[in-house]
């Protein structure tokens, strides 16, 4: 078996059949790709559409929408009733962003996440 280097068709030198180089850059896009797949596939699943959210938020936000799913009381998560609508819950995720949730009776059904200027909005008298 020859040693000497050989120049493949991509430019890159090595041996054997294949250019080593550009299998392992291969193999690192594929997984890329499937685990950005992994995570897009994951927001059809949400009960609420979370995709134009920061990642620490899409985290946060699942786990409250589980354990409210879970029939825990938001309270927990230190939810708060509106003061001009007191069947809509609003639960914080992150600093930034919250879970607005409405009350339906014995059912607490997700609507939306969104940031603290989006809420501040969407208040009356503001
Ligand atoms: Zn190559």
């Amino acid at each position: 078996m020859s040693r000497r280097k050989k120049l493949f068709p991509c430019g890159h030198k090595g041996y054997g059949q294949r250019c080593h180089r550009c299998d392992q850059a291969q193999v690192a896009w594929e997984r890329k790709k499937q685990e950005k797949n992994a995570w897009e596939d994951k927001f059809d699943k949400d009960p609420i559409d979370l995709r134009t959210l920061p990642r620490n938020v899409v985290f946060k936000a699942r786990k409250i929408l589980k354990e409210l799913a879970n029939r825990k009381n938001y309270r927990e998560f230190h939810g708060k009733r509106l003061r001009h609508d007191r069947f809509v819950i609003s639960i914080p995720v992150t600093r930034h962003y919250r879970l607005i949730c409405r009350d339906q009776g014995n059912l607490l059904v997700p609507e939306a996440v969104i940031s603290h200027e989006e809420y501040n909005v969407c208040k009356p008298g503001h």
